[in-house]
């Protein structure tokens, strides 16, 4: 078994009228997160959580942020592209857990639909997908609604060689 961390942040950007993507949802009436790409600071997370666990390096070294193939890029697609080589590397992700820090928006009436849009992109069943959010009792910058923290950890299983 190998155990990965990841973390990420991102601040909001009130001017741009982007929308806030979360875990690949679309988050309503929140702005969106500045970013090289769609800005879904859950799925970076996640990301690195899993490529950190396989050893494969990190976010920045599979998708660069100076390439024009991810400017504005589908977090969905990187994490669904992540997953798949963390497979081919002969592991298979048994579970993830993540915490979302944010002031604002609220994020529990959208947690579950979360959860079932990273199992359908991880390819596992909800019930190996944990989403939690908080806040940070107004603490520091992120406790000042400036932006959004996420933690994630997975655990990933070695498949067997063939
Ligand atoms: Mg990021």
């Amino acid at each position: 078994m190998r155990i990965g961390f990841g973390y990420d942040s991102h601040v909001f950007d009130d001017s741009a009228g982007r929308p806030l993507m979360l875990g690949g949802v679309r988050v309503p009436d929140s702005p969106g997160l500045k970013a090289h790409s769609d800005g879904d600071v859950l799925i970076h997370a996640l990301i690195d959580a899993l490529f950190g666990a396989a050893a494969l390096g990190d976010i920045g070294a599979h998708f660069p942020d100076t390439d024009e193939r991810w400017k504005g890029a589908d977090s969905a697609k990187l994490l669904e592209n992540a997953a798949l080589e963390v497979n081919n590397a002969g592991y298979r992700l048994s579970n993830v857990d993540a915490t979302v820090i944010c002031e604002r928006p609220k994020l529990r009436p959208h947690v579950d639909a979360i959860r079932r849009r990273l199992a359908g992109l991880l390819g596992v069943g909800v019930d190996r997908v944990s989403v939690k959010g908080k806040t940070n009792e107004k603490m520091d910058d992120v406790g000042a609604g400036k932006g959004i923290v996420v933690h994630a950890a997975v655990l990933l299983e070695e498949t067997a060689p063939e």
